[in-house]
C-alpha cells in the first residue's frame, strides 16, 4: 500500500480535475504509452498504470472512495494483473474515436461485482479493524484453467465472424452505404467457441468457490461505507477479467454512545445531590471507562467535552472529533420517608414553599399517625 502512487499524478491531471478533463488526458497517454506503440522498456507497466488510474478516476464511486481513502482498496499487486483491465471500451475508444457500449467484441465477458455486508462494533470502526470474511464466488475452473474447453481440447476461432464476435453487414440505402454491426449470434460476440466443454465447469470456464480475504478496514469509516475490491468479484465466462467486490460496512449501534460523524455523544445521568454538590463519574469511551469531573453547581444540560474521544477523520489522518457529555440532572419520583424529610428541611432552608404533601407539617402528622 505505502508504495501506491497518487493516481492524480499519474494522468496528470488535478484533483479536481472534471470527468472531461480525465478522459482527455487518458486518451493522450494511452495513445502515447499503449505497448502496440510503444516499443521502450516499461511501456506496458507504464500504460498498466495509466490504465488503472483510469479506472479509478473516471468511475464517480470509485473515485469517491480513492478520493475518501487514497487508495483504490485493490490491497496492492492483486488488482494489477492484466486482466484487470475493467473497461475495454475506453481503449478501443482512445483509439479509433468511437463509442461502443457495454463488451468489447471478440473478448469474453467480464464477470459480475459482489457485495458483501459486513458488520463492525463501534469500537471497530473508530480504530480500524482487519476482517477475514468469506464468501462463496464464481471462480476460474481448475480443470479447464478457465478456458471452457476440455484438456486437450481447444476453443476454435468462430467461423461464423472469423472471431471477431460480430457481424458486419452493409446495405445501400437511399442516402448511401449503411454498415450495421451486431454481435455474432453463434459465439455470443466472444470471437471463439468451445468444440468440447469442460466437464467440470461445463463450457463455463468457472466454478463456485469458498473464497476467504482480508479486508483492512480504515479508522473513521461509517454505517453504509462501501470498499471497493476490483478484480475480488465472480470471473467472467471462459476466461472473462473479474469483477469487484464490494464490502459494505455496518457499524453496529453503540449500547451507550451515539456517533455523527466524527463526533460521539453520551447521556450522563447525575442526581441532584451530585450535581449541587458535585462528583466523579464513570464515562465510557472507545478507549475504555473515563473518570470525569462534575464541578459543583452543573447545571442539567451541560456539556463537558473530552477532546479527541471521538472518531478519526477518514481523510484528514491524525485528526480526531471529540466526546460530548450531556449532564441530565435526574429528580427522584419516589423518596424515603427520610430522604423526603432532608429534602423538606433543605427547601425550609432556602425558603422555598413546597407542596405539603412534600414532606410539610401534614407529611409529619401523617406519619405519627401512619
Ligand atoms: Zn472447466
Ligand atoms: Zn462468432
Amino acid at each position: 500500500m505505502a508504495t501506491e502512487r497518487d493516481l492524480y499524478s499519474v494522468l496528470g491531471v488535478g484533483r479536481d480535475a472534471s470527468d472531461a478533463e480525465i478522459k482527455r488526458a487518458f486518451r493522450r497517454l494511452a495513445q502515447q504509452w499503449h505497448p502496440d506503440v510503444n516499443q521502450e522498456p516499461g511501456a506496458d507497466q507504464r500504460f498498466k498504470e495509466i490504465n488503472e488510474a483510469y479506472q479509478v478516476l473516471s468511475d464517480p464511486q470509485r473515485r469517491q472512495t480513492y478520493d475518501m481513502f487514497g487508495t483504490t482498496g485493490d490491497g496492492g499487486a492483486a488488482g494489477f494483473d492484466a486482466t484487470g483491465f475493467g473497461n475495454f471500451g475506453d481503449i478501443f475508444d482512445a483509439f479509433f474515436g468511437g463509442t461502443q457500449a457495454g463488451q468489447r467484441r471478440g473478448h469474453p465477458l467480464a464477470g459480475s461485482d459482489l457485495r458483501y455486508d459486513l458488520r463492525i462494533t463501534l469500537e471497530e470502526a473508530v480504530k480500524g479493524v482487519e476482517k477475514e470474511i468469506e464468501f462463496d464466488a464464481l471462480g476460474r475452473c481448475e480443470t479447464c484453467s478457465g478456458s471452457g474447453a476440455a484438456p486437450g481440447s481447444e476453443a476454435v476461432t468462430c467461423e461464423q465472424c472469423g472471431g471477431r464476435g460480430e457481424i458486419r453487414t452493409t446495405r445501400r440505402t437511399m442516402l448511401g452505404q449503411m454498415v450495421n454491426v451486431s454481435t455474432c449470434p453463434r459465439c455470443r460476440g466472444e470471437g471463439k467457441l468451445i468444440t468440447e466443454p469442460c466437464p467440470t465447469c461445463k463450457g463455463e470456464g468457472r466454478t463456485q468457490h469458498k473464497r476467504t480475504l482480508r479486508v483492512t478496514i480504515p479508522a473513521g469509516i461509517d454505517e453504509g461505507h462501501q470498499i471497493r475490491l476490483s478484480n475480488e468479484g465472480e470471473v467472467g465466462p471462459r476466461g472473462g477479467p473479474p469483477g469487484s467486490l464490494y464490502v459494505a460496512v455496518h457499524v453496529q449501534p453503540h449500547p451507550k454512545l451515539r456517533r455523527e460523524g466524527t463526533e460521539l455523544a453520551y447521556d450522563a445521568d447525575v442526581s441532584i445531590a451530585q450535581a449541587a454538590l458535585g462528583t466523579r463519574i464513570t464515562v465510557p469511551t472507545v478507549d475504555g471507562e473515563e473518570e470525569v469531573e462534575i464541578k459543583p453547581g452543573t447545571q442539567p444540560g451541560t456539556e463537558i467535552r473530552l477532546r479527541g474521544k471521538g472518531v478519526p477523520h477518514l481523510r484528514r489522518a491524525g485528526s480526531r472529533g471529540d466526546l460530548h457529555v450531556f449532564v441530565n440532572v435526574v429528580v427522584p419520583s419516589k423518596l424515603s420517608k427520610r430522604q423526603r424529610e432532608l429534602l423538606a428541611e433543605y427547601a425550609e432552608e432556602a425558603g422555598e414553599p413546597v407542596s405539603a404533601n412534600g414532606g410539610g407539617i401534614l407529611d409529619k402528622v401523617r406519619d405519627a399517625l401512619g
